[in-house]
C-alpha cells in the first residue's frame, strides 16, 4: 500500500515537473525571404528599411504566437502569411512570373513532433498558399496536392480564394522579361549542372559566384520552436522566374527544401530548387546531425557551404533544433533573415557580413 502511495506521489511530481519545464520552455523562430545576389551596393536606403521592417513584423508575428503559449505551426504559419501579403518577397503576391505570365506557386509545412506534413505546387487562386499546404496535412490523409485538384481542395476547406491576377506586380512582370530575354543564357549555365561539380576557380571558400547578376530568390520560410518543445517547418513561394512546363522546385519537396523532426532539427530553404532536390538539402542536415552528431550550425555549413558549392547550387537555409538554436548559412550574396532567440535577442541581417 505504501508503495502505491510512493509511486503515485513520484507520478504526482514529475509530471508536475514535465508541466513546468514545458511552462518555461525556451521559444525562438527564425524566418527568411530568400537569398542571392543581394548586394549593398544594389540597394537603396528606403529599399532595404521596407525589407528590414517586413522582416521584423514577421518575426515578431511569429514570435508573439509562441509567447502566447502558441504552436510552432500557428507560429510560422502567421509570420510566413504576413511575407505572403507583402509585395517584396517572392510568395503570395508578388510572386514571380512563368514564362507563360504566370504566378504558379508551391508551399510546405511540417510537424516536427508528428512528422506529418502538407504540401501544394502549381496553385493560382489560393491566396494563401502556406494555408493550403496545412489543411493538406491537417485535413487529408495526403502530403501533396497539386494545381487544380490542390485549390478545389483548399476552396472546400473554406480558405480565401482569389483571382490570379491578385499575385500581379509591376516589379516581377519587368523581371520576367529581363530574364526572357537572356534566356539562353540561362539554357547554358542549366547544361553546366549535367557536368556535376563547379569548374575550378569557380568559388570563393564557402560562396558561389554570381555569375547571373539578377538571380535572386525571394522565397519565404520560418521555422519555429513552441513552448512545447515541439519545432515546425514551413517555407512558400513563387518559384523562379520564367519558369516552364509546370516546373516544381524544392519548397513543397518534403526533406529538399523544408523539414521538421523534434529529434534533430526543423529546416526551410531558398535557393537554386533543382540543385536543393538532387542534394535532399533539409533533410541531409537533419540527417547529419542524426546518424553523424553534428551540431546544427556544423550540419548546415556542411551542407550549404560546401556540399552545395560544389555542386553549384546557390542558396541557403535557416534552421532550429530542439534546445533552440539556431543557425542561419547561405553561399550566396545575400540572404533576408531574422531570428529571435530563447534568451529574447532580435537579429536581423541581409548581406553577408552582418
Ligand atoms: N527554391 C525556390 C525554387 O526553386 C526558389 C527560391 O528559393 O526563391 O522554387
Amino acid at each position: 500500500m505504501r508503495r502505491i502511495f510512493y509511486f503515485l506521489l513520484l507520478l504526482f511530481f514529475s509530471s508536475t515537473v514535465f508541466a513546468q519545464l514545458n511552462q518555461n520552455g525556451k521559444i525562438a523562430i527564425a524566418i527568411h525571404g530568400g537569398a542571392g545576389t543581394i548586394k549593398r551596393e544594389d540597394m537603396s536606403p528606403e529599399r532595404e528599411a521596407e525589407y528590414r521592417a517586413k522582416l521584423e513584423e514577421a518575426l515578431k508575428a511569429g514570435h508573439q504566437v509562441l509567447e502566447n503559449g502558441g504552436s510552432s505551426l500557428n507560429a510560422v504559419v502567421a509570420a510566413i502569411q504576413i511575407m505572403e501579403e507583402s509585395p517584396l518577397f517572392n510568395a503570395g503576391k508578388g510572386a514571380v512570373f512563368t514564362n507563360e505570365v504566370k504566378n504558379e506557386l508551391d508551399a510546405a509545412i511540417m510537424d516536427g513532433k508528428t512528422r506529418n506534413a502538407g504540401t501544394v505546387a502549381g496553385i493560382s487562386t489560393v491566396k494563401s498558399p502556406v494555408a493550403a499546404a496545412r489543411v493538406v496535412m491537417e485535413n487529408s490523409p495526403h502530403v501533396m496536392m497539386i494545381g487544380q485538384g490542390a485549390e478545389q481542395f483548399a476552396e472546400e476547406q473554406g480558405l480565401e480564394m482569389v483571382d490570379p491576377s491578385y499575385f500581379f506586380t509591376d516589379r516581377r512582370y519587368e523581371q520576367l522579361q529581363r530574364i526572357k530575354d537572356t534566356e539562353q543564357q540561362q539554357l547554358e549555365h542549366d547544361g553546366d549542372k549535367d557536368s556535376g561539380d563547379r569548374r575550378p576557380g569557380d568559388q570563393r571558400e564557402g560562396m558561389l559566384d554570381e555569375k547571373f547578376p539578377d538571380r535572386k530568390f525571394g522565397t519565404v520560410g520560418a521555422v519555429a520552436l513552441d513552448q512545447e518543445g515541439n519545432l515546425a517547418a514551413a517555407t512558400s513561394t513563387g518559384g523562379m522566374t520564367n519558369k516552364r512546363y509546370g516546373r516544381v522546385g524544392d519548397v513543397p519537396i518534403i526533406g529538399a527544401g523544408t523539414y521538421a523532426d523534434n529529434t534533430t532539427c526543423a529546416v526551410s530553404a531558398t535557393g537554386h530548387g533543382e540543385y536543393f532536390i538532387r542534394s535532399v538539402v533539409a533533410y541531409d542536415i537533419a540527417a547529419l546531425m542524426k546518424y553523424k552528431g553534428l551540431s546544427l550550425k556544423e550540419a548546415g555549413e556542411e551542407v550549404v557551404k560546401d556540399k552545395l558549392v560544389k555542386m553549384g547550387g546557390g542558396g541557403g537555409v535557416i534552421s532550429i533544433d530542439a534546445q533552440g538554436n539556431i543557425a542561419m548559412p547561405f553561399n550566396t550574396a545575400g540572404m533576408y533573415r531574422a531570428s529571435i532567440s530563447p534568451g529574447g535577442e532580435m537579429y536581423i541581417g541581409i548581406y553577408e557580413d552582418e
